[in-house]
C-alpha cells in the first residue's frame, strides 16, 4: 500500500456520517466545542446511506417513534414537524414521516455548523494507548480518538440463494433492490423472502408497479409495533441486562431480544388489502429449500411443503448482520478484544479496551443492548462515548 502523502490532525476521527455518526458529532459540539471533530464517510454528504435505504425501498415512514433522533434534545424533532408545518404521520406511537426527519436533519446539521464529511475510506488503522494513525484512501489522519460509526456487516444470503445470487437482476439483497428505479413490473412475479420491515415495504413497492408478489416469511407474520421492546430501551430490562456479567449471556438476550423481523399492525393492514386484491400472496410459517434457474431467465422456488412458485426476481429481504470484524482496516485494533458471536466486548464506554478505539451502532449490542443499532442507540451512543472522552456529562439525557 502506497503511503498518502497529506496528513490531517484532529482530536477526534468518526468514521461514518450517519445517524450515529452525527449523534456524536453533534454531543462534541455542544459539550466540548474546542474538540475538534473530523468525520469521515465514502461520500461527502450526511445520512447518504441512511436516506438511500429509505428512498430505494419507498419507506416513507420511520418505525420509531418522534422522540428517536440524532439530536440530544428528544422533544426537538416533534417541535421542528410543528414549527415547520410537517404532516404528522397519523401512526400509532406518532413516527415521523421520512421527509420531516430529512428535513430535520439538514437543519440541525446547517445550525451546527458542521462541515461535509470528508472523503475518506480507512485502509489500516494502528494506534496505542495515546494516538490513532489512520491511513485513508485519501490521506492520513492522526488522532487522538477513534470513533467507529460506520455500521460494518455483510449480508445474510441464505444457503438456497448462494449459487443464483451472482447472476445479475435475478436474486438481490434488499438493500440492492432500488424501486424508484424500478417504472413498471407489470407481467413481473416477483418474490420477497422475509418477514419484517423492509420484505413489507418491497412487497407493497412491487404490487404498486403492478408485479404479482409473493412475500415468503419462515414464521407467521410477527405483529409488533416496534422492531425491539420499548423495555429494552430503559431500565425495565437493561438493569438486568447490565447486570448480566457473563459476555455470552448477555449478547444471547440481546439476539433473543431482537429476534427476527417484525411488522406493526398498520403495514400488515396495507399487506392484507393488498392480499384482497389479490396483488400480495402471503405465504407463512414455509421457506425455500431450493432454487433452479428456468430458460425464461427466471428460476423455481422449491419450498418445503414441496410447493412450486416461479419467480422473475427474488428479493431477500433477509437483514444483515453486524460484524465489525468485517472492517479488515481495523484488524490490528482488534487482535486482543474478544468477541462473541461477532459482537466486540466492550466497556461500558463503549471503548475497545486499550486503544483509544469506540464503536457505536449495532457493534455496541454488549454494552447498550438490543436496540444499540437504532436511533435510540445512536443517542445512548453519543452521550457515553462522550463523557469518557470529554469529562463533561449532559444533564437531560438519562442513559
Ligand atoms: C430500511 C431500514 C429502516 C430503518 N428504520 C429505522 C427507524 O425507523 N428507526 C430506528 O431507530 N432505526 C431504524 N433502522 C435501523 C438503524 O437506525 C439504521 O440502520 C441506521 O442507518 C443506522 O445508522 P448508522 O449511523 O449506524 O449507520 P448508516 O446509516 O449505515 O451509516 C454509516 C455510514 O458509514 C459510512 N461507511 C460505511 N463504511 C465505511 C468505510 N469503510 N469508510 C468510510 N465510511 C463508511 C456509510 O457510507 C454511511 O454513511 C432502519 C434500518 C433499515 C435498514
Amino acid at each position: 500500500m502506497r503511503r498518502p502523502s497529506r496528513v490531517l490532525d484532529t482530536d477526534v476521527c468518526i468514521v461514518g456520517a450517519g445517524p450515529h455518526g452525527l449523534a456524536a458529532t453533534l454531543l462534541f459540539k455542544r459539550l466540548a466545542p474546542s474538540v475538534s471533530v473530523t468525520v469521515i464517510d465514502r461520500t461527502n454528504k450526511w445520512l447518504q446511506a441512511w436516506s438511500r435505504q429509505f428512498e430505494h425501498a419507498g419507506i416513507t415512514v420511520l418505525r420509531s417513534p418522534i422522540v428517536h433522533h440524532p439530536y440530544p434534545d428528544a422533544l426537538a424533532l416533534d417541535t421542528f414537524q410543528i414549527q415547520n408545518g410537517f404532516s404528522a404521520s397519523g401512526l400509532p406511537y406518532n413516527p415521523p414521516t421520512s421527509e420531516c426527519f430529512s428535513a430535520f436533519c439538514s437543519e440541525i446539521i446547517h445550525d451546527a455548523g458542521l462541515d461535509d464529511p470528508l472523503i475518506a475510506v480507512p485502509q489500516l488503522v494502528h494506534a496505542n494507548q495515546n494516538q490513532i494513525e489512520l491511513i485513508t484512501s485519501t490521506g492520513i489522519i492522526h488522532s487522538r480518538y477513534l470513533i467507529v460509526a460506520s455500521n460494518p456487516h455483510y449480508k445474510i444470503i441464505p444457503q438456497w440463494a448462494q449459487d443464483l445470487f451472482r447472476k445479475p437482476n435475478l436474486i438481490r439483497h434488499a438493500s440492492d433492490v432500488n424501486l424508484l428505479d424500478m417504472t413498471d413490473l407489470d407481467g413481473q412475479s416477483i418474490t420477497v423472502i422475509g418477514g419484517g420491515m423492509t420484505a413489507a415495504h418491497l412487497a407493497k413497492g412491487a404490487a404498486l408497479k403492478g408485479a404479482s408478489v409473493k412475500m415468503i416469511s419462515r414464521r407467521p407474520l410477527q405483529i409488533r409495533n416496534f422492531d425491539t421492546d420499548p423495555g429494552w430501551l430503559g431500565p425495565k430490562y437493561l438493569s438486568d441486562y447490565y447486570s448480566e456479567t457473563i459476555a455470552s449471556k448477555r449478547i444471547q438476550i440481546a439476539q433473543e431480544a431482537r429476534g427476527g423481523g417484525t411488522i406493526p399492525p398498520w403495514i400488515h393492514d396495507v399487506l392484507l388489502d393488498f392480499v384482497n386484491e389479490g396483488d400480495i400472496e402471503l405465504l407463512e410459517s414455509t421457506e425455500v429449500m431450493s432454487a433452479q434457474p428456468t430458460s425464461t431467465e427466471g428460476c423455481l422456488l422449491k419450498l418445503k411443503d414441496e410447493k412450486e412458485i416461479y419467480s422473475d426476481q427474488v428479493w431477500l429481504a433477509t437483514g444483515t448482520c453486524s460484524s465489525l470484524q468485517s472492517m479488515e482496516c481495523l484488524h490490528p485494533v482488534l487482535e486482543n478484544i474478544s468477541f462473541v458471536d461477532g459482537f466486540p466486548i466492550l466497556d461500558s464506554s463503549l471503548r475497545l479496551k486499550p486503544h483509544p478505539v469506540y464503536v457505536m451502532g449495532r457493534s455496541a449490542t454488549f454494552a447498550l443492548g438490543p436496540a444499540a443499532g437504532n436511533l435510540w442507540g445512536a443517542t445512548r451512543a453519543a452521550h457515553r462515548i462522550t463523557r469518557d472522552i470529554t469529562g463533561v456529562e449532559l444533564i437531560s439525557n438519562g442513559s
